[in-house]
């Protein structure tokens, strides 16, 4: 029988989240979710929002959150544009800047949900690929500047932990489009740009910066992101988005992580502390460890195979990220590897027990 979808559907394979078991028990380190709870405001203005006005819409442009975050940021609230998580904004770019034919551009290997929404749109990527100390050849950056409607570059990125600096991502500013931050892990950066270099004129009023709850923010179970743009930008991907893109208590509950910055900043410094731990763990344990700037660690091990580590982990009830890139090694070929989330104390120290026998070679 015909498909009755669009070819473009058809063709593409669809992005597959990582694993998210439904039972407790597990020691969950492969998602880069925030192991501590949000604040305890952010609970308070849930059930407030429960008890009160559920029976109407939310306000359709979240008035009273881009208040909170455009004072965040130093900007007016007309540079901030709410959405349904990081996720839904990334789509409404797709949308709002990329036609049917034209192409975008991104590092590789990097957050591959990009690739999976040009398919849906039938759009051409382009992959910038990393050398093995993640930066990129100049004069492909050049040639893709050339031919690209969107450039999308997670900074810090995932999984590669990697922070590059304001001139780097200057060669990727397409000549002719827009380039994103995707700022889901800027919370644990030390280097991360800030609101004001969307009014740097080096970038010409064509940058946008996503920012995540479900990261730093510990809202992984709420969706809510918001994208900050010059307000050009912004007021022509209001047409795009949904009406009501963000219910009311997703809304209530992002002002209210917003408003708590010490509460973030707090459980940010944990996070940190226990990479550092993690980071020196690791080398141990045969693993080479790569610099990171998020809240997590991409890790690659001299003899043993990744999959099989990982594998191992899991029967342990420690889950990481087994992560591979076809065409993304040095020589061609498939790079791999894992990448574990920073959690808790006591959830690094089961890891850090189970590993041993995780990368005893096999016999047989
Ligand atoms: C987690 C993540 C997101 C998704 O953010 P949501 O708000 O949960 O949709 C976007 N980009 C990158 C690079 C991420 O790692």
């Amino acid at each position: 029988m015909a498909s009755v979808f669009r070819p473009a559907i058809d063709r593409m394979a669809g992005y597959v989240p990582g694993e998210q078991p439904q039972e407790t028990g597990w020691v969950k380190l492969n998602t880069n979710e925030n192991p501590y709870p949000p604040s305890p405001r952010v609970v308070s203005a849930i059930r407030q929002m429960a008890e009160g006005r559920l029976n109407v819409y939310p306000d359709p442009d979240a008035t009273g959150f881009r208040r909170v975050a455009a004072a965040l940021h130093g900007v007016e609230p007309d540079w901030i544009l709410p959405a349904n998580g990081s996720d839904e904004n990334l789509t409404i770019i797709m949308r709002s800047f990329c036609d049917a034919g034209q192409q975008i551009g991104y590092p590789y290997p990097s957050y591959v949900l990009y690739e999976s929404l040009a398919q849906i749109q039938d759009v051409g990527v382009h992959r910038l690929l990393l050398r093995p100390d993640w930066t990129w050849d100049q004069s492909r950056a050049a040639e893709l500047r050339r031919s690209v409607r969107i450039f999308f570059v997670p900074n810090p990125n995932s999984p590669t932990g990697t922070s590059w600096s304001t001139d780097q991502l200057l060669e990727l500013l397409p000549d002719d489009g827009v380039l994103v931050l995707d700022q889901a892990y800027a919370d644990f950066s030390e280097q991360s740009q800030g609101a004001e270099l969307l009014r740097d004129a080096r970038f010409a009023g064509r940058l946008l910066m996503t920012r995540t709850f479900s990261k730093s923010y510990s809202l992984a179970g709420i969706r809510f992101g918001y994208c900050i743009a010059h307000p050009d930008l912004i007021s022509g991907m209001r047409k795009v988005k949904d009406s009501y893109n963000c219910d009311a208590v997703a809304i209530a509950a992002a002002t209210a992580a917003l408003e708590d910055q010490q509460w973030m900043l707090a459980n940010r410094d944990r996070i940190l502390a226990t990479r550092l731990r993690l980071a020196t763990a690791l080398p141990r344990h045969g693993f080479v460890v790569h610099p990171s700037q998020a809240n997590f660690l991409w890790t690659t091990h001299a003899s043993v195979s990744h999959r099989s580590i990982y594998e191992r982990l899991k029967q342990q009830r420690v889950l990481v990220r087994y992560m591979k890139f076809p065409g993304a090694a040095a020589d061609g070929g498939e790079l791999d590897g894992l990448r574990i989330t920073i959690g808790t104390e006591p959830e690094i120290e089961r890891l850090l027990e189970v590993l041993p026998q995780a990368v005893e070679p096999r016999s047989g």
